[in-house]
C-alpha cells in the first residue's frame, strides 16, 4: 500500500513539487492506527507568496484558454482519478481514517463525475440578456473569471472537497492556490503533483500548512481575489471579517446540524436503515450527517431502539478490510471534542448505546445514540461531528418544524412521511439549503449544495457553483 511507508510530501507551486522555503514539516498520522504515514510541508509566508505569484502569472493564459480546452483538461483529470482510483482509496483511507471501500465505491466515482460535470458546464456559461436596450446600442453580458482564488479545505473528505472546489474554479478560468487541512494533506498534495502533467504551470497550486499561519497568509494576500472555505463556522466568520478589508469575494461552506423529521406513517425499516447509514457515515464527520432525529411520539421508542440496534451492528476496525463499516475520528483532538459533548450531557439525557472508546488502536469511538434531550441542550444545538445521533420526541407538525429550524445551522434536512401534502408543507417550511424527502444525504453534481444561516453562503456543485466563480461584465457597443 502506497501510504505504508512515510511519504515525503511537497508543495506544488508553478507546476513544480518544492519543499517549503523555511523547511518546516509535520507528521501526518493514520487515524486508524496512530502511526505516522507522511511528512507534510508547513508553509509560511514565502511559500504562500510564491504560490500566489505562480497563480497570478498563469491567470491571463488560463482565462483566455477556450472553454473547450479547459474542459479537456478537467476530463483528463477525471480519467486520472478513475485510473488511480485504487491508489486514491488506499491513500485516503490512511489519510483520513475512512473505510477504504467507501472511498473506492462512493468518493472516487463522485469525484470523477463532478469534474466531468464542470468540464461540460464550462462550455455552457451564459449571460441572461443580449440585445438593443438603447437606440443604436447593442449590449451583451460576459461571465469572466475572478482571478487568483484561495481555497481552503477540511479533513472529513480531503480530496473530494478539493475536487468540489477546483472543478468550478478552473472550469470558469480562475487559477487556484489550495490549502488542505493540516491533518489530511496527503491525497491533495499528491494529486496536485499528478495534475502538473495535465494543467499549465501555476493554474493549480497546493500548499500544506495549518490555518495559522498558512491559511491566514493566503486569505489576507492582496493578490488573492476570492477565498473559498469548507470548514467550521468560526473559521468562516474569521475569513469573512479578514476579507472585508480588501472586499475580497468569499464563498463559505460551513457546518451543519441536519434535522431528520420522522412522522408516524413512515416506512420504518427503510427509514431507519438510511438514517443510521447516513448518521454514522464517515463516522458522523459529515456536515449533512443525519445526526439530529426528531421523531413523532408515536414512533419515538421504535426509532430509538432501531437506531441503537443499527449502531451496535456497525463493524469498527481495520479500515482496509471490506467488513469494516465505521472508521475512527480524524484525530485525537476530534475524538476528545466528541467525548466532551457526551461527558457534559444533561441529566435528562440518556446515552442508549456507544460513546466509549473500543479496545482498538487509533481514534475510534463506539457509535452512540442519545435520547431524552431537550431543544436547548448543547448536543442538539451544536455540531458534534462524530458518530453520535440524538433523538427527540415531537408532538405535532408545528413543533417538529419549530425545532428542526431551531438551531443556527441551515445546511441540510430530511422529512420522512408517506403523506405527500405533509412532506411538501414541511419541506417548504424548513430553512435549509437542501431538503430530502424520504431519503438523506444523496448529492448529485447537477444540484447545488450549500447553506442557509450560519452554514454559510455560496454553492458547491451545479451551475450555481460555476457562476459563483465568475463575475459579470456588461459590454455596450455604440452602433453609429
Ligand atoms: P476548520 O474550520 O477548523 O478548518 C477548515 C480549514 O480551514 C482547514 O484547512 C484549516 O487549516 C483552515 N483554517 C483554520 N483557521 C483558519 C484561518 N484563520 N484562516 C484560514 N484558514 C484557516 O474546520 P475542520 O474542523 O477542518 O472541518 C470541519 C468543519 O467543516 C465542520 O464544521 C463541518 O461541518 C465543515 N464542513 C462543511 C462542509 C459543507 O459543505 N458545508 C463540508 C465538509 C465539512
Amino acid at each position: 500500500m502506497a501510504a505504508a511507508t512515510k511519504t515525503r510530501l511537497r508543495n506544488l507551486i508553478g507546476g513544480k513539487a518544492v519543499d517549503p522555503v523555511e523547511g518546516g514539516t509535520e507528521d501526518v498520522v493514520n487515524p486508524a492506527t496512530g502511526e505516522p504515514i507522511a511528512a507534510a510541508p508547513l508553509s509560511t509566508k514565502p511559500d504562500v507568496d510564491a504560490a500566489v505569484e505562480a497563480a497570478k502569472e498563469a491567470f491571463d493564459g488560463w482565462a483566455a484558454t477556450p472553454p473547450g480546452e479547459r474542459a479537456r483538461a478537467l476530463l483528463r483529470i477525471a480519467d486520472l482519478i478513475e485510473e488511480r482510483g485504487d491508489e486514491i482509496a488506499d491513500l485516503e483511507a490512511a489519510d483520513a481514517g475512512k473505510p477504504r471501500a467507501a472511498v473506492a465505491e462512493d468518493e472516487v466515482p463522485a469525484m470523477a463525475d463532478n469534474l466531468r460535470f464542470f468540464a461540460g458546464a464550462a462550455r455552457c456559461l451564459e449571460g441572461r440578456a443580449a440585445g438593443e436596450y438603447m437606440e443604436a446600442h447593442t449590449s451583451f453580458i460576459r461571465r469572466e473569471p475572478i482571478g487568483v482564488v484561495g481555497q481552503i479545505t477540511p479533513w472529513n473528505y480531503p480530496l473530494m472537497m478539493a475536487i468540489w472546489k477546483i472543478g468550478p474554479a478552473l472550469a470558469a478560468g480562475n487559477t487556484v492556490v489550495l490549502k488542505p487541512a493540516e491533518t489530511t494533506p496527503l491525497t491533495t498534495l499528491l494529486f496536485a503533483e499528478w495534475c502538473a502533467d495535465i494543467l499549465p504551470p501555476g493554474v493549480f497550486n497546493a500548499i500544506g500548512g495549518h490555518g495559522e499561519p498558512t491559511g491566514v497568509e493566503l486569505v489576507t494576500h492582496p493578490d488573492v481575489e476570492m477565498v473559498s472555505l469548507t470548514g467550521s463556522p468560526p473559521t468562516g466568520r474569521w475569513i469573512a471579517k479578514a476579507a472585508a478589508d480588501s472586499l475580497k469575494r468569499v464563498h463559505l461552506e460551513l457546518g451543519g446540524k441536519a434535522p431528520v423529521v420522522v412522522f408516524d406513517d413512515v416506512g420504518m425499516e427503510a427509514a431507519l436503515e438510511t438514517i443510521a447509514g447516513t448518521g454514522y457515515y464517515n463516522a458522523g464527520q459529515d456536515c449533512t450527517a443525519a445526526c439530529r432525529v426528531l421523531a413523532s411520539t408515536g414512533v419515538y421508542d421504535d426509532v430509538v431502539d432501531g437506531l441503537a440496534s443499527a449502531a451496535k451492528a456497525l463493524v469498527l476496525g481495520d479500515t482496509l478490510s471490506a467488513d469494516t463499516t465505521l472508521g475512527p475520528l480524524n484525530s485525537q483532538r476530534q475524538r476528545q471534542r466528541v467525548e466532551g459533548f457526551l461527558e457534559r450531557k444533561p441529566a435528562n439525557a440518556e446515552v442508549v448505546t456507544g460513546g466509549v472508546e473500543p479496545d482498538l488502536p487509533g481514534y475510534f469511538l463506539e457509535p452512540a445514540v442519545v435520547a431524552g434531550l431537550e431543544q436547548g441542550d448543547e448536543m442538539v444545538q451544536n455540531e458534534i461531528f462524530g458518530p453520535v445521533i440524538t433523538v427527540q420526541p415531537f408532538s405535532d407538525e408545528e413543533k417538529a418544524i419549530e425545532w428542526a429550524n431551531g438551531t443556527r445551522y441551515g445546511l441540510a434536512a430530511s422529512v420522512w412521511t408517506r403523506d405527500v401534502g405533509r412532506a411538501m408543507r414541511v419541506a417548504n417550511a424548513l430553512r435549509f439549503g437542501c431538503v430530502w424527502i424520504n431519503d438523506h444525504i444523496p448529492l448529485v453534481s447537477e444540484m447545488p449544495h450549500g447553506g442557509y444561516k450560519e452554514s454559510g453562503y455560496g454553492k458547491d456543485l451545479s451551475v450555481y457553483a460555476l457562476e459563483d466563480y465568475t463575475q459579470i461584465k456588461h459590454v455596450m457597443i455604440n452602433l453609429d
